[in-house]
C-alpha cells in the first residue's frame, strides 16, 4: 500500500497493516479507523490516494479521516483476494453463505415461486470467489465434497470409490424435505439423456413438499465450458439453460490438464422440456482425484503434501483435508439486515473468513491436537500478507492452537521458487517426523 498523487506520482510507503485493519474486509471497527486516522487525514489533506499492489490502478480514496471509498470511477476493482475487495458489512453475508449447510435441512434449490431466472434463457457466466456470497447450488456441492473427496488418505482411492463416497453423501442430504439427493441424482454425464428422458416419471415418485418444484442434480467431472455448454469427458456437450458459476475464474476453457466437478440443477422450464437450469463448477485436483481446489497454487501444494504422505504412510497414518466451509464460530443471524451488519462492523468488526487451505491430520492422535494447517500463500501484496497475518492465527485458535506451515510462493525474495518449494517440503517433513517420533515414545 502506498500513498501517492492521483496520477500515481510521488509514491510513499504507508502503514498498510493499519489500513487493512481499518478498511479491510475483516476489520472495520470505529476503533481501528481511529487508529488509522492520522494516515488517512494526511493523505486527504494532500489530495492523495492510497494505491494497492493487488492490481494496477486499484485505490482507496480518503473521504475524511475515518472513511475511504474503494469503488470510484477512477479505481480499478481490487483483486478478489485483496482484503479491500469487500466492505466489512458485506463480509457478514459472505461468511454466512460460507458456513456449513445445516445437516437435515433441505437445499430447496428450485421453489415454486422462484424468480431467479431459471425459467428464462439467461446465459450468464459468473465468477464465484470468496469475495461473493456462495450460491446455494455451490453449497450443495461443497456439502457433498467436504464429507467425501475433500478428505483423503494415501494411497489415493481410485475414481470408482471416490464416486461411491460422493453417492453416500447424496443419500444423507436432502433436495426437499422428503427427497434425498440420491433419488434424483445423475452422477454420470453419459447417462444424462436417459436421465432427462425419465425425469418426469422419476420425479412423480416423490413428494415435493414445502413449495419445491421437482428437480434433480447432475454431478460429475467435466472438461470445461464452451458456448454455454458443459463439455463432458467424452466430449459430448450438455447445454445450460441459465447461469453458470465458476469458482475462481470467469471462464473454464477446455485444456489438457483441466478437470472440474459440476453440480447442475436439472428441472423443467416453463416453455417445456427438461434442462440443466444452472450450473456450478469447481476445479478439482485432476481427472483421477476429485478433491476440489481453489487455484493452481493449491494444486501444487497438494502435490507436495501427497508426495510426503505417500512416503511416510508406513510410519504414520495421514489424512489430508481441504475444507471449503468457514470454521468460525461467531454467530451471524439468519435475519441480519445491512444496517445491523454495519453497526456490528463498527463496534466489533466483521467476522473473518476462516477456511484453512489444507489440514493435515494424524488419526493416531485422536484429539487432533497434532493436526497441521497448511496455507498456500499465492500473492505477494502487502495488504494480502497483512490480512493473512490476522486470519492465520485466528484459524489456528479456532482449531485449538495447532501448528501452521506456510507454502510461500513469493518469499523469501532472495530465494528461487524451487527453493521456496523445498523450504515448504522440509518444514512439512520435519513436522511429520516429529509426530512419528512422538508415536514411538
Ligand atoms: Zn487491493
Amino acid at each position: 500500500m502506498q500513498s501517492a498523487n492521483r496520477d500515481g506520482s510521488e509514491r510513499e510507503a504507508v502503514d498498510s497493516g493499519k489500513l487493512v485493519a481499518a478498511f479491510g474486509r475483516n476489520g472495520g471497527t470505529a476503533a481501528s479507523r481511529a487508529a488509522a486516522k492520522s494516515i488517512v487525514e494526511a493523505a486527504h489533506a494532500r489530495k492523495r490516494w492510497f494505491f494497492c499492489e493487488c492490481r494496477d490502478g486499484a485505490t482507496l480514496t480518503p473521504v475524511n479521516g475515518t472513511h475511504v471509498m474503494r469503488k470510484t470511477q477512477y479505481s480499478k476493482p481490487h483483486h478478489e483476494d485483496c482484503p479491500f475487495a469487500v466492505e466489512p458489512k458485506e463480509q457478514f453475508f459472505i461468511v454466512r453463505s460460507l458456513r456449513p449447510h445445516p445437516p437435515g435441512s433441505p437445499f430447496s434449490l428450485l421453489r415454486n415461486n422462484s424468480s431467479t431466472g431459471e425459467t428464462e434463457q439467461n446465459e450468464r457466466v459468473q465468477k464465484d470467489t470468496y469475495s461473493t456470497r456462495r450460491p446455494r447450488l455451490a453449497r450443495l456441492l461443497v456439502a457433498i465434497a467436504e464429507a467425501s473427496v475433500q478428505r483423503q488418505t494415501f494411497p489415493l482411492k481410485k475414481l470408482g470409490p471416490q464416486f461411491a463416497d460422493i453417492k453416500d453423501q447424496a443419500r444423507a442430504l436432502l433436495l426437499a424435505p422428503k427427497v434425498p439427493v440420491i433419488k434424483m441424482l445423475c452422477s454420470d454425464t453419459s447417462r444424462y439423456e436417459k436421465f432427462i428422458g425419465d425425469f418426469s416419471t422419476q420425479s412423480k415418485r416423490h413428494k415435493w413438499t414445502a413449495g419445491n418444484r421437482p428437480h434433480g442434480i447432475l454431478l460429475d467431472t467435466i472438461k470445461g465450458v464452451e458456448d454455454h455448454a458443459l463439455v463432458c469427458t467424452d466430449d459430448t456437450r450438455i447445454p445450460v439453460f441459465g447461469s453458470i458459476s465458476i469458482f475462481g475464474r470467469a471462464t473454464a476453457p477446455v485444456k489438457p490438464w483441466s478437470t472440474y466437478l459440476v453440480a447442475g440443477l436439472i428441472g423443467e422450464v416453463s416453455s417445456g422440456g427438461v434442462h440443466v437450469l444452472r450450473a456450478y463448477i469447481h476445479p478439482c485436483v485432476s481427472e483421477k482425484n476429485l478433491m476440489l481446489v481453489d487455484s493452481n497454487y493449491e494444486r501444487e501444494t497438494f502435490r507436495y503434501i501427497a508426495e510426503l504422505a505417500a512416503e511416510y504412510r508406513e510410519q504414520i497414518d495421514i489424512i489430508v483435508r481441504k475444507p471449503l466451509s468457514d470454521i468460525g464460530t461467531r454467530s451471524i443471524s439468519e435475519n441480519l439486515t445491512e444496517e445491523e451488519a454495519e453497526v456490528q462492523a463498527n463496534t466489533v468488526g466483521a467476522p473473518k473468513i476462516l477456511i484453512p487451505d489444507f489440514i493435515i491430520g494424524f488419526p493416531q492422535f485422536p484429539d487432533r491436537s497434532r493436526d497441521i494447517i497448511v496455507e498456500t500463500l499465492g500473492f505477494s501484496w502487502r495488504a494480502y500478507r497483512d490480512d493473512k497475518a490476522v486470519t492465520i492465527p485466528a484459524m489456528q485458535a479456532a482449531l485449538g492452537q495447532i501448528d501452521v506451515i506456510a507454502h510461500d510462493f513469493h518469499f523469501p525474495d532472495d530465494k528461487t521458487l524451487l527453493q521456496r518449494h523445498d523450504t515448504f517440503k522440509a518444514s512439512l517433513r520435519s513436522a511429520i517426523e516429529k509426530r512419528i517420533g512422538l508415536l514411538r515414545h
